[in-house]
């Protein structure tokens, strides 16, 4: 079985999802496809429960009539025959009359994960009769019976995949099965999800929990590139990554893919494939075990990190420091991405500085503290680097003109990571990307 993950600007246009059905019709054996909400809507739910959280009822009613004219006129078109047209209409009103129901009722937390989760609801609802008008042989799987998150919004993998076995098999005789991306249960099972961006990552804990051949995910750009197109011009798509080097990527910034995507896909050994629905002949990315060895692959960027040196001459010679400055960390549940170390100082980066003003007090216990806001980390990926001679000459004499912060290297074989002011980093990705790679 192949899972098949199609974004929002994918499902995001009636003649898209149309080819999209072309797309499945023309792949051989059984599938289940993954649904992100259409283009927009996720963003439009926020804003209509950030306005009823803050009391403003009009606001939110003037989003929700002007989302429900986007997608009456959505089914017009999706829809051929008058018979669908009138199904298509019953769905937008059911789902645009719960949308008015949560709105005036008591808006909480609560309500407020329900209204989020009903994009990837509608998405898949109308594909699914859009599939059943063109006589598709197809079903709906809701993600609600099977997906879970534990109390730490951890995906419960072996859960999902004890409901998800049987719940494939009964509907074994169809060819294509539509679930929801991004929406899943929580330990109270309430209606929650995996965070924005999260239908990758529902696609790879399906294609994990029902060990598929492959996990596909279509989206508009053609495959992971080696470095940021947005901001460098002469970028281009990489055929082949380990899963070490895509995890890497994901995380530091690659925005193509939900960063936890890649682990449950790695935990089994299934391949992901990252493939473009307006290039469907375009090779894409392939991420999967294999790969080569020590060639840089690509570049992400990660802004909005903080930079933390803690120094003290009580680290000279003195077991147990170290322990303690992370013990701060892990108190406020902050994770530290970087570190690096001197004998008398260390510093460390981290992304989610909620909590900074408690662990600034917390580490003046332990010395002297200096705080460096609006760093980039740029993380230069590639398998095996640590094991090339003369990286870190060809890195470093590239980088020449640009400060750096702080460097981190030989912690895993795959990557450098490197800190510097976000100010410079659009000087620097350009650097790395004529330095590093053959661009011709
Ligand atoms: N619709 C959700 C979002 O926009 C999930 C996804 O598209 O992956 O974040
Ligand atoms: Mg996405």
């Amino acid at each position: 079985m192949v899972v098949l993950k199609f974004g929002g600007t994918s499902v995001g246009k009636p003649e898209r999802m149309r080819k999209i059905t072309d797309l499945l019709l023309s792949t051989p054996g059984k599938k289940i496809v993954v649904l992100s909400a259409l283009s927009g809507t996720t963003n439009t739910l926020v804003k209509i429960g950030d306005f009823l959280l803050s009391q403003s009822p009009e606001s939110a009613t003037r989003e929700i009539n002007d989302l429900e004219k986007h997608y009456e006129a959505f089914i017009k078109d999706l829809f051929t025959t008058e018979a669908y047209k009138a199904i298509g209409q019953e769905i937008v009103s059911r789902y645009f009359s719960l949308f008015r129901l949560l709105a005036a009722g008591r808006f909480d937390d609560r309500s407020y994960r329900e209204l989020l989760a009903q994009g990837e609801l509608i998405s898949t609802e109308l594909f699914y009769h859009h599939l059943q008008e063109r006589k598709v042989s197809s079903r709906l799987l809701p993600a609600l019976h099977f997906m879970s998150i534990d109390e730490n919004n951890e995906p419960e993998l072996e859960k999902i995949s004890e409901r998800l076995k049987p719940l494939v098999q009964t509907l074994g005789n169809v060819d294509i099965l539509v679930t929801q991306g991004y929406i899943c249960r929580n330990h109270t099972n309430e209606i929650d999800n995996l965070k924005r961006g999260g239908s990758d990552y529902t696609a790879s804990l399906i294609g994990a929990a029902i060990r598929a051949s492959e996990i596909q995910i279509w989206t508009d750009i053609d495959g992971m590139h080696n470095n940021d197109p947005r901001i460098v011009k002469k970028t281009f798509p990489i055929a082949e990554l380990t899963f070490d080097e895509a995890s890497e990527l994901a995380y530091f910034g690659a925005k193509i893919l939900h960063p936890s995507t890649i682990v449950p896909a790695q935990r089994y050994g299934v391949p992901v494939r990252l493939k473009n629905t307006m290039d469907e002949k375009a090779a894409g990315t392939l991420i999967s075990d294999k790969g080569s060895r020590g060639q840089f692959k690509a570049i992400a960027a990660k802004d909005g990190i903080t930079a933390i040196n803690v120094k003290s001459s009580r680290m000279l010679l003195a077991y147990g420091f170290l322990r303690k400055v992370f013990e701060v960390f892990e108190k406020y549940k902050t994770p530290i991405d970087m570190v690096s170390t001197s004998e008398v100082a260390v510093s460390v980066t981290i992304d989610d500085a909620r909590a900074l003003p408690q662990i600034e007090e917390e580490l003046k216990a332990l010395g002297s503290i200096e705080v460096d806001k609006d760093q980039t980390i740029i993380c230069i990926v590639g398998n095996g680097l640590a094991e090339k001679e003369g990286v870190l000459k060809q890195v470093f004499s590239t980088l020449a003109p640009v400060k750096v912060r702080m460097v981190s290297f030989g912690g895993s074989n795959n990557n450098i990571s490197i800190l510097l002011e976000t100010a410079n980093k659009e000087k620097a990705l350009n650097l790395l990307n004529e330095g590093l790679f053959d661009l011709n």
